[in-house]
């Protein structure tokens, strides 16, 4: 019989509980703009950065997790050599191929935030289903097949290497009655059943208890 194990995670620079739902990979303190991605035992800590929201815009914001990298791409194919940004969702996607993927639409559009100096009050991020290292994997994954897409690299070298990695919240503009979320850098709106946790990240989570 599997043992239960319930572990109350507070922030280690603050001490205030952590953010985060249920089964969530990685859980956030906002003050400290510290992500810890928490794995076997293991704990990894990542810069956490807020993307500013754009003002003008009707509806309520979410905000929803994203990864930012830069990788090191060495590829036959020229212009996929050098550093790159990506970008890869890290809530729970559903059905990608039918319903978009912002990491990939924000990778394309090469889109950078500037960080805001200032989080809101009671700006969380909750929701992170993906750690990091399943991030750089995906990116890989996706860079790859970009490449693939140009040239036929079967039995090439393509290398792909992560050097920073970083946790940012990206907010989106909820529109409840449409079923959207717009990000308005890339002016793309999309269904709302993309995020499979919204209803939770909208309620707040359930405060910082990990069940393992
Ligand atoms: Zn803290």
């Amino acid at each position: 019989m599997a043992e239960l194990h319930v572990t109350l995670l507070s922030c280690p620079s603050c001490g205030s509980p952590l953010d985060g739902l249920r089964r969530d990979a990685v859980f956030t303190c906002s003050s400290c703009r510290l992500a810890l991605h928490i794995r076997e035992g293991q704990v990894s800590r990542h810069p956490l950065r807020f993307a500013p929201a754009v003002s003008g815009n009707v509806g309520d914001i979410v905000r929803l997790p994203l990864w930012r990298m830069e990788l090191d791409v060495a590829s036959p194919v020229d212009e996929w050599s050098g550093r790159r940004i990506a970008w890869v969702s890290g809530f729970y996607q559903t059905r990608v191929l039918f319903f978009g993927d912002p990491g990939m639409d924000l990778t394309e559009r090469g889109v950078e935030f500037l960080e805001v100096e200032e989080i809101p009050a009671g700006a969380r991020l909750l929701g992170v289903a993906c750690g990091p290292d399943e991030a750089v994997e995906t990116a890989r994954l996706l860079i790859t097949q970009a490449i693939d897409r140009r040239r036929d690299v079967t039995g090439m070298e393509i290398s792909i290497a992560a050097v920073g990695i970083e946790l940012w919240a990206v907010p989106f503009v909820h529109d409840a009655e449409g079923g959207k979320l717009e990000e308005p850098n890339i002016e793309k709106a999309y269904s709302t059943l993309l995020v499979e946790d919204l209803v939770e990240i909208l309620a707040g989570g359930d405060g910082a208890g990990q069940i393992r």
